[in-house]
């Protein structure tokens, strides 16, 4: 057998090998019977029982997920249950029923024109026809009384080939005997590959019809760094491969092989990633997204919640530093009782700081509170406050003077607080020019590079149509984090980077040569960037960076960093 490749994108930076095994959960509905036969209360009855079968099922799949992966990914079956109980579905599937349809035909059918509706749409949108898939089939289950095809006891070395993956499917694979999975369809933003990140699991997604032709036990090779699937591989890049999935941890700081030190943190959002952060390596936390905080809940979390959790944090990383985002709510994160006006182009609206300066305003001075008080006691990491989608110099000023007035009221009440360091995120065109205005305002500025890319390139994040303008490695994007880079040398400040593009190993190099002092990720990416970190040399990395400077295509970028010619 030659070998052959198959290209997708890559979901996590780590390759794993295995033997094919393709999971197919549909399950088969023959065709209707005569609709003579069918007593319309009686499916209508079966229809209530699978639907409150399916709702117990899914709360149960919702805990697992809360403790092994965490709140956040847990959410999704919060949409599910939203689905489930959907009167317009519901209303469906029982016209349907009084069309003469037994119930998992009337399921079946109505969930087919919704997922019809979703799959024409864009983006994250798109992503929900999954979500849909998900509850039609374990209603169809429910209804027949199926078993669903079991992932949680795959053999071995299994890599899962599906045409997709919905998130209860994803959520069922055990890292410890799948070596990866490869699906047809799929983004990087897809909820597969969302989970695929938080079980560190090889993977890639959106490889396309060809991967149908890989036949059951097929030696494959799923190398989610480039996003290539390799089948029937060589003995060769076999070993290579084995040799991948080796990358040591790291404890420490990493210099590069001259003797400079990079900051290697992990971005994180619930209790689960911090012990993760912890496992693979992580000198601190680069990026504390604070609205999962307050996701899925009916209120806000109060100042003593808030507190415990920023303790929490410090305390796991003792000897460390843990960037605190201030609260990120807008865009595509809603909070239901926040109450968030309806715009039509959200990503442009009223999102992160302008919220905190504006309606929320008391959250944003609770948080503080809770942050100040956290800096405040002796033990722990050290505590820097960061800013979202700042675009102004006016909005640091008055966010600074609101930290200064909390520590002021924290003083005056003899509550025992700290100032902590203080910073923005450049993820605004905005803020990449003003770079050299808001060095005097700040310690330090992280770049967020999958906003900024968004709003660099005017692409849309999470919308595959215009992915390949939305990539970080577009000449226009390399040369807004040259000038913010650029604005911090000479000072006192320092740049980090927060966004997908620092976990990225294949341009750590780049990173290091545009002259960045931190780099955060996922954990998962931790140990990889660490050893891309010391196996380059800050002289290598400028000189590189210089030649990608002057690169006016993304080609030309690419091959600078894959080592091709044009
Ligand atoms: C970013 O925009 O790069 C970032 C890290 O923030 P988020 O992904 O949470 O918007
Ligand atoms: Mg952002």
């Amino acid at each position: 057998m030659t070998e052959r490749r198959l290209s997708g994108v890559g979901a996590t930076p780590l390759s794993g090998v295995g033997t094919a095994v393709w999971y197919a959960p549909d399950a088969e509905l023959g065709s209707p019977p005569d609709p003579e036969t069918i007593d319309a209360d009686v499916e209508r009855e079966r229809f209530e029982t699978a639907r409150d079968a399916a709702r117990e099922e899914i709360r149960a799949e919702r805990e697992r997920t809360a403790a092994r992966l965490g709140e956040a990914e847990a959410e999704v079956f919060d949409a599910h249950v939203q689905f489930l109980d959907d009167p317009q579905i519901t209303e469906g599937v029982e016209a349907a029923i009084d069309d003469g349809l037994p119930a998992e035909h009337a399921v079946d059918r109505t969930f087919e024109q919704f997922i019809e509706q979703f799959e024409g749409m864009e983006g994250r949108m798109a992503e929900r026809a999954d979500d849909l898939r998900d509850v039609r089939d374990r209603l169809v289950r429910a209804l027949g009384g199926d078993e669903r095809a079991d992932l949680g006891s795959l053999p071995e070395g299994s890599v899962v080939l599906a045409e997709r993956l919905t998130p209860s499917d994803t959520a069922q694979l055990d890292p410890e005997r799948v070596a990866g999975f490869a699906t047809v369809t799929g983004g990087r933003t897809s909820h597969a590959a969302i989970f695929a990140r938080s079980l560190a699991l090889p993977a890639i997604v959106g490889v396309g019809t060809a991967l149908r032709n890989v036949a059951d036990g097929t030696d494959v090779v799923v190398d989610g760094r480039d996003g290539t699937l390799l089948v029937d591989p060589d003995e060769e890049t076999r070993g290579e491969t084995a040799g991948e999935e080796a990358v040591e941890v790291r404890d420490g700081t990493v210099e590069t092989a001259d003797g400079a030190p990079i900051e290697v943190a992990a971005n994180v959002g619930t209790e689960a990633d911090l012990a993760s952060a912890v496992e693979r390596g992580a000198d601190g936390i680069g990026l504390f997204r604070t609205e999962f905080l307050f996701l899925d809940r009916e209120s806000p979390p109060g100042e003593d919640e808030q507190y415990e959790t920023y303790r929490e944090a410090l305390e796991t990383f003792p000897d460390g530093r843990v960037v605190v985002r201030t609260l990120d709510i807008g865009g595509d994160k809603p909070v239901a009782y926040l109450d968030l006006p309806d715009e039509e182009n959200p990503f442009l609206g009223e999102r992160g700081i302008r919220r905190s300066l504006g309606p929320d305003a008391d959250l944003f001075e609770t948080q503080l509170r809770a942050l100040l008080r956290a800096a405040g006691e002796e033990a722990g990491g050290e505590l820097s406050v960061m800013l979202p989608l700042v675009a102004t110099v006016d909005e640091v000023r008055q966010a600074r003077e609101t930290v200064e007035s909390v520590a002021a009221d924290l003083e005056s009440e003899g509550v025992s607080g700290a100032l902590p360091e203080f910073g923005v995120m450049i993820e605004t065109p905005a803020t990449a020019f003003l770079a050299d205005a808001l060095v005097e305002h700040v310690d330090f500025f992280s770049i967020g590079t999958n906003d900024l890319v968004q709003y660099v390139m005017a692409a849309e994040r999470g919308n595959d149509r215009v992915a390949a303008l939305g990539d970080y490695r577009q000449p226009a994007v390399l040369r807004a984090i040259h000038t913010t880079v650029a604005a911090a040398q000479g000072t006192d400040v320092w740049v980090g980077m927060c966004g997908e593009m620092a976990g990225d190993p294949d341009v750590t190099e780049l990173l290091v040569g545009l002259g960045l002092d931190e780099l955060s990720m996922s954990a998962v990416a931790v140990p990889q960037v660490k050893r891309a970190v010391s196996e380059t040399t800050v002289a290598d990395a400028r000189e590189l960076a210089a030649r990608a400077l002057a690169a006016s295509t993304k080609r030309e970028v690419d091959c600078l960093l894959t080592g091709t010619t044009r």
